[in-house]
């Protein structure tokens, strides 16, 4: 049996906060396309509707409304990248892959193009003696996490570990926050397969009070928690771990692989 870190017990575990907003359909308007990197598509929107909107934590997510293969409106789940109140701006990135219809819409989209969005419904915020954080994920998390690292500031200390498909996947994130990233490249056909990761987390130390976030394709997050919990000893209130996406599965996400 592993000896569970003392500081990073279920008794002095973060908080995670459930916060609910009212919840709006908001119909934006697409004012600028980006090819972020060769896998990442960033698409900013803008319009009147964004008034009063709220996004409270970096994993925030909220339903985009589009067009299926078919033509019959499906929704998917995106993360509110970077809100710009002032700016009156909303941006998303897309992960481009290519099998369904959100990164088929992100890949055609123009400026001028019309995008309805709902939420988000609900912000959960982590809160409490966090002294560092490790974010880990693959290309769907990206946005999540580089929000994260761009919102901690100076002292804190921030590790990412990142799954993409090569080194010009790679993204750079302007943060005051002491911030160490690894990435692991892997193709996007073996996304479902943690071992990369793993391998790179099995490295790393974990100091005391880490708050472990993960955000990946379900069984790589399943796997994750599941290495953290077993061979690290870490308490399962110390981690939130999330399938972002099922391989194989059109609009399936494990929003708690825990459970
Ligand atoms: C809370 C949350 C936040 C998210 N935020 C983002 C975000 O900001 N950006 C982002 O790009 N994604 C994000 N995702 C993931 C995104 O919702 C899924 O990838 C979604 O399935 C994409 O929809 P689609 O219509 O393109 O593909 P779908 O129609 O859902 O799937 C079609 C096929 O493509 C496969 N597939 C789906 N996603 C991927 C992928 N990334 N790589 C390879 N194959 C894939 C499926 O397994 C399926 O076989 C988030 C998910 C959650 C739960």
């Amino acid at each position: 049996m592993i000896p569970q870190n003392a500081f990073s017990d279920a008794s002095n575990a973060p908080e995670i906060q459930r916060v609910r907003h009212e919840l709006h359909r908001r119909s934006l308007e697409v004012v600028k396309v980006e090819r972020l990197t060769p896998h990442m598509i960033r698409v900013t929107l803008a319009g009147p509707d964004l008034a009063g909107f709220v996004s409270a934590s970096p994993d925030d997510h909220i339903k985009i409304f589009i067009p299926g293969l078919d033509g019959a409106p499906v929704r998917r789940d995106y993360t509110p990248r970077k809100y710009d109140s002032e700016a009156g701006t909303l941006v998303l990135d897309f992960v481009d892959h290519k099998g369904g219809p959100a990164a088929a819409w992100a890949r055609a989209a123009k400026v001028g193009d019309y995008l309805d969005i709902g939420g988000p419904k609900g912000s959960q915020v982590i809160s409490g003696n966090i002294a560092h954080w490790l974010l880990i994920g693959d290309e769907t998390a990206l946005p999540a996490i580089g929000r994260r690292v761009e919102e901690l500031s100076a002292p804190s200390h921030v590790t990412t570990l990142v799954a993409v498909s090569g080194q010009e996947d790679e993204q750079m994130f302007k943060t005051s926050a002491r911030h160490t990233a690894y990435w692991v490249h892997r193709p996007l056909d073996k996304a479902n397969d943690a071992q990369s990761i793993v391998s790179v987390l099995s490295d790393l130390d974990i100091p005391e009070r880490t708050f472990i976030w993960v955000g990946a394709e379900a069984r790589v997050a399943k796997t994750v928690r599941q290495y953290l919990l077993e061979k690290r000893g870490i308490a399962a209130q110390w981690v939130k771990a999330s399938g972002y996406w099922v391989k194989g599965q059109a609009d399936a996400s494990v929003k708690n692989v825990g459970v």
